[in-house]
């Protein structure tokens, strides 16, 4: 049984006529989304009790009276200060079309609160003070004025001078309330001065008088307010926040007035925790994006209520929207679901386990908002459906073939309704690594294969202004028809030139977000750039090509089998390396902070690392267990792990795999007995790999670097041999920059170059041979 029920069966003994369920608000800002809870709270109390056969009123009190004592920060001082220390409402509402500050505040919250079915009947104190109901706990209280006094110093240790009167009353001559001490009361008027410093918020005009507290001359201070309005409503229920609860608090307080002064029975009380957003303690005044109305945005009003509903009152619930907590209630809340369906199919079981499953089945039922469904329903999970989204998946395709059958109307609402939801969650709330947006500026190294080029120069053709997303879709189909193109090879150029990244969502729906205009002109740049890259790759290579078979040779049958093998070859003299270069450390770091959100599902769709793997698996290797080295370094990164430190040699060429996804592989050339050539392995040739202990064979259909004396690396870049490590006393270097596939002889290019200016930066040394050589 929940906590709800568990209450009512304790009140249903004290057999009330009425059960009469009240919470309160002053509506002094935008409400904050703590006030929800109190709301929900009492409202589930209140639908308890009638469904345990109760007769029960559910009233919510938003304190209009109370003087502004504090400006909300998206208000412009100079134009507000003036109304600090009078009552809400007499204070005019920021928006037109409400009837005062509180009122405007107020029906804002309302507005969550009805949203998330929660229908109490509102009270006005304004009203309630004005039609004189108010009058009598007032003499009451006025009456024991020294009574209160000592309540105060007893219950919670506040000492009141001994003229102090417990009243507020409105200053004639200001207006204010905030301001004026009541230091005398004759049974009929109460006398006060308004005092210019009695308070910091609000300036005390000075003047004396003297008038009658009664009809909404003035207000009791909350403390007291509380018990005389549960005597004048008649409430017989009421929680609080646990800062209000705690011992010699207001509650404390009222509770003691209530008894000794008003005579009358302390409603049945109740304490509960924050609810607070993404970490913060509740606030109303600086609660920036964590208001009711902005929270409730986020989710649709059953998952809130639900929320809400499924925390106990005694946990302190924090709502962090970021992350995975979404995906999570959605998850709690299916499962729940699935009891209640359960449950009205009499399908729970007997026993322990039967119980929290009758346990879900009333969190549902208490967490209704529309009618809850009658009969099962299949619902999207989802967790799925963000991700469906973020590969540009038919939802509607994926979700009737898991469930083996048609949606139904009820099933397809629900699926469009969390789409709408999802699409908050991934733009606003999911990880930075799911968000789009467009990129401002081309990266300089941003190179097209053949393919990718022909497919974005078509496509920039065929883009017409008024396309609609089906007609956009269908021209990129048609493209890579015409061309004989896979989409695999090509889109990530699309993704790459519009968003920076090599995958998204669907190329249509980005294309409908920032504008056909703004894509074609982003497309053109990118192959203007690109154009000018081949233009210079045709003419001006930045080195030779290699022609010294007596250095570096691609054996021909390698090269038949593998025609876009094409390898950078260099050697550096007269190096000199060291260790742990800070400036190195500061360039990793770097590395680590700009791809914090790197995800193997980003590394996966790199081209570089799409070519490598596909040289692995042609090799017979299984790329899961042998990663090739740029994606093994990358997907070190993604996990958080550190990278490994082994000489500012290495290291710094790390830092340009890392940027270019191209592997470079250095070697002591001293150790290296010319010529050396790339191969397929002899079957049964052996290496013994940097680190391990024992010797690993190989299989003929390897590719390997070998010398004069046998292999010194293996699978192309996976792992390089003992023999030829570089290390700090290596003072000559020999360099393989390994490219096949869609890595083209430019990128070598950049790669060799880079690699090179950043190996003589932290080691010194001077080239003594650079140049590409292409097995075809
Ligand atoms: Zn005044």
């Amino acid at each position: 049984m929940i906590w709800v029920d568990r209450l009512v069966q304790q009140l249903k003994k004290r057999e009330l006529k009425l059960e009469w369920v009240d919470d309160m608000k002053t509506p002094s800002g935008r409400i904050h989304v703590g006030a929800l809870r109190g709301v929900v709270i009492h409202d589930l109390i209140y639908k308890a009790l009638v469904d345990a056969g109760l007769d029960a009123k559910f009233t919510y009190v938003f304190e209009d009276q109370d003087p502004m004592d504090g400006l909300p920060a998206y208000l412009d001082p100079k134009k507000w200060e003036k109304y600090m220390g009078m009552q809400l409402y007499k204070v005019p509402s920021p928006e037109s079309g409400y009837e005062n500050f509180a009122d405007f505040h107020a029906k804002e919250f309302q507005h969550v609160f009805e949203k998330i079915n929660c229908h109490p009947e509102i009270i006005w104190p304004s009203t309630l003070y004005k039609s004189g109901k108010m009058n009598g706990v007032i003499k009451e209280i006025l009456d024991a004025s020294a009574k209160v006094r000592e309540i105060y110093l007893h219950v919670s240790k506040n000492k009141r001078p001994d003229d102090w009167h417990p009243f507020n009353v409105v200053c004639d001559k200001c207006q204010k309330i905030g301001t004026t001490y009541v230091y005398k009361w004759d049974g009929t008027d109460v006398y006060y001065r308004c005092m210019p410093d009695m308070v910091k918020w609000a300036k005390g005009c000075g003047h004396e008088g003297q008038k009658s507290p009664f009809d909404g001359n003035g207000k009791l201070p909350w403390k007291l307010e509380w018990p005389a309005k549960w005597k004048v409503i008649g409430v017989t229920i009421e929680g609080a926040g646990k800062d209000h609860m705690s011992q010699g608090g207001s509650f404390d307080v009222a509770s003691e007035v209530c008894r000794k002064i008003l005579h009358y029975p302390v409603p049945h009380a109740f304490s509960y925790e924050w609810f607070t957003v993404g970490g913060k303690k509740m606030s109303s005044s600086k609660g920036v994006g964590t208001s009711a109305i902005e929270v409730s945005k986020i989710l649709p009003p059953e998952l809130l209520r639900f929320l809400l509903v499924r925390t106990p009152i005694e946990t302190h619930l924090d709502f962090n929207p970021y992350g995975d907590t979404l995906l999570n209630l959605f998850d709690d809340y299916d499962r729940c679901m699935n009891a209640f369906f359960d449950k009205k199919e009499n399908k729970i079981p007997q026993g322990k386990q039967g119980e929290v499953l009758m346990d879900f089945a009333r969190i549902i039922e208490l967490s209704e908002v529309r009618p809850n469904p009658e009969k099962r329903l299949f619902l999207p999970r989802f967790r799925t459906l963000v991700n469906l989204i973020k590969t540009s998946t038919d939802l509607l395709e994926f979700f009737e073939k898991q469930k083996g059958s048609t949606l139904s109307p009820d099933e397809k609402e629900q699926l469009e309704e969390r789409e709408v939801y999802a699409r908050v969650y991934l733009d606003q709330y999911a990880d930075e690594e799911d968000k789009v947006e467009f990129m401002e500026v081309i990266p300089s190294d941003l190179s097209l294969t053949d393919k990718q080029r022909i497919f974005l120069q078509e496509f920039a053709q065929n883009l017409a202004v008024n396309l609609t997303k089906d007609e956009i879709q269908s021209a990129i189909f048609s493209i890579l028809k015409e061309n004989n193109l896979s989409p695999k090879d090509v889109f990530s150029a699309f993704y790459q030139a519009v968003i920076g990244r090599p995958g998204g969502p669907r190329a249509s729906d980005l294309i409908l977000e920032f504008g056909v205009e703004k894509v074609k002109s982003r497309l053109s740049q990118v192959l203007d750039q690109a154009g000018s890259q081949i233009k210079k790759e045709k003419g001006e290579s930045i080195y030779p090509d290699l022609d010294d078979s007596k250095i570096f040779n691609i054996d021909a049958k390698l090269a038949k089998e593998y025609p876009s093998i094409s390898i950078g070859i260099a050697i550096i003299k007269n190096v000199s390396i060291g260790k742990n270069h800070l400036e190195i450390t500061k360039k990793l770091e770097e590395i680590l902070s700009e791809n914090s959100t790197l995800t193997n599902e980003n590394i996966s769709a790199y081209p570089e690392v799409l070519s490598y793997r596909k040289l692995y698996k042609q090799m017979g290797i299984d790329w899961h267990s042998r990663r090739p080295s740029p994606e093994a370094l990358l997907r070190r990164i993604s996990t958080g792990k550190p990278l490994y430190r082994i000489n500012d040699c290495v290291d710094a060429y790390n830092l340009i795999v890392m940027k270019h996804r191209v592997s470079v592989g250095a070697f002591d050339l001293d150790k290296i007995t010319f010529p050396t050539q790339l191969r397929l392995a002899q079957e049964g040739d052996e290496i013994l790999l940097l680190g391990d202990s024992e010797p690993t064979k190989y299989k003929s259909s390897e590719l390997a670097y070998y010398d004069a004396q046998g292999p010194y690396n293996i699978d192309l870049n996976f792992r390089d041999a003992q023999r030829t490590a570089v290390t700090d006393s290596t003072k000559n270097i020999y360099l393989n920059i390994d490219g096949v596939y869609d890595i083209s002889r430019k990128q070598i290019e950049i790669v060799m170059k880079e690699t090179i200016e950043t190996i003589q930066k932290y080691c010194g040394g001077t080239v003594e041979t650079v140049g590409i050589l292409k097995a075809s």
